[in-house]
């Protein structure tokens, strides 16, 4: 008889060894990281644990004191053998002084503590250090009447005051960076677009965020003039989808047309995208002092967000908008830079050809499309009226010609403005001091 009890009582010991050893530990992240939390911050960690999670709390510590932020809980299950393979599971909860009443601005730490589900019912933490911001942002603008072209450029300046760490100008989903005011670096300035495709009711705003993700925004005085852009037929033929399709995508599948539609649409996407990731590759000052200068002697064949429809053999395959302007003069002309500054590409770009792309300061390029010759390379300095190589029909182009466009800030804007000195004394030189 005792040796049957002792069997038993073995047994059990027996199991709930092997249950203690089976328990396991959660493998708890951030997702992201939290750096800076503010009146309510939302953070989420991952946990993982295969045997699931009991408890999870919450709590952000300050100066030795503690506060819960938030807490979770479920039944405890000891011996479930078969809940061995839950999924990993989100806690999401919210940091900030919502929450915990006593916290200042300065350091803190946020600790996530995850129990298992299990027989041992291990705690497991993460804690991550973080910035306390409560000050909120402040921003006012400037008095001046913005008169702006859709399509077209404009220059705003504004103050942004409290906590912030992050300050332009926004106009639909656009956004433009900011940059100290020359001579007086409490203030502002950003060059920014009213683009093409944003309707010319959006109101553009000006705006400051703190590090907590807390923002603040102002109005100024504007009125957009809409702009009917113009639709243009571009009849394509077999010989002009041969010479395209061969040069800039030579290995692809598919039949012709297809082949094209892919670089019409596919690639110039990626190329546009690519030329938007040139605007952090700018110099943090004016590079150039006198107006910027067309191709002289040129034809335009295309403008400004010309709407394309592509005709083949009779019908619409394709529309495209044309971000720029086809500029003929003949055949190989030298292209000149149209202002000072440097080269931040000088290169192949699918669609464009032969590309160069000039960064003349505070966001704003030009860029010279389907060259037949580059003669720069990337980092050189280029005076206006530079040669910087040869026009051609390299790309996406039937005939010679140069392919102009200016872009602020990664977003391309009709060029036209900047031909014109008035317009530039008006809305540039008149608020920021080129030199
Ligand atoms: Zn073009």
């Amino acid at each position: 008889m005792a040796k049957v009890v002792v069997a038993i009582l073995a047994a059990v010991a027996a199991c709930f060894v092997i249950l203690f050893a089976l328990s396991t530990h959660s493998d708890i992240t951030f997702d992201p990281q939290p750096k800076v939390i503010g009146i309510s911050t939302p953070v989420t960690v991952r946990i993982s644990n295969p045997h699931g999670v009991r408890r999870i709390t919450a709590t952000v510590e300050q100066d030795r004191t503690s506060t819960a932020l938030s807490e979770t809980s479920e039944g405890a299950t000891r011996i479930m053998f078969w809940r061995a393979h839950l999924p990993a599971r989100e806690f999401r909860f919210v940091a900030g002084s919502s929450k915990a009443p006593a916290l200042k601005e300065g350091r803190a730490r946020v600790t996530v503590e995850a129990q298992s589900n299990d027989l041992r019912g291990s705690h497991d933490t993460i804690s991550a250090e973080v910035q306390v911001v409560l000050r909120p942002p402040s921003i006012t603008t400037d008095g001046f009447q913005h008169y702006i072209n859709q399509g077209g450029s404009e220059l705003a300046i504004f103050t942004p005051a409290g906590s912030w760490n992050e300050a332009g100008v926004r106009v639909g989903g656009a956004t433009f960076r900011s940059f100290p005011l020359p001579g007086n670096p409490n203030q502002r300035f950003a060059m920014f677009v009213h683009p093409w495709d944003t309707p010319a009711d959006v109101a553009p705003v000006v705006y400051a965020r703190n590090a907590a993700g807390n923002e603040a925004t102002g109005h100024f005085w504007f009125k957009v003039f809409p702009k009917r852009f113009r639709k243009r037929d571009l009849t394509i033929d077999d010989a002009f989808l041969n010479k395209v399709v061969n040069q800039i995508d030579p290995t692809g599948s598919g039949d012709l047309l297809t082949r094209f539609l892919k670089i019409n649409g596919e690639l110039r996407w990626k190329n546009n995208q690519t030329l938007m990731d040139l605007r952090l590759k700018s110099d943090e000052k004016f590079l150039w002092t006198q107006s910027f200068l067309q191709l002289a002697n040129s034809q335009v064949e295309s403008e400004f967000a010309d709407v394309r429809s592509y005709m083949y053999q009779g019908k619409k395959v394709d529309q495209q908008v044309h971000l720029g302007f086809d500029l003929a003069v003949g055949q190989h002309t030298p292209v000149i830079a149209a202002n000072d500054g440097r080269i931040v590409w000088a290169a192949p770009l699918g669609i464009y050809g032969n590309c160069i792309v000039v960064d003349h300061g505070y966001g704003l390029q030009s860029i010279y499309g389907h060259l037949s010759e580059i003669a720069m390379k990337e980092g050189d300095l280029v005076r206006r009226g530079q040669t910087m190589g040869k026009s051609g029909s390299t790309g996406l182009a039937s005939g010679d010609h140069l392919h102009f466009s200016m872009q602020i800030d990664g977003v391309q804007v009709n060029p036209i403005e900047w031909w014109d000195e008035h317009w530039i004394k008006d809305h540039i030189r008149s608020r920021v001091n080129v030199p």
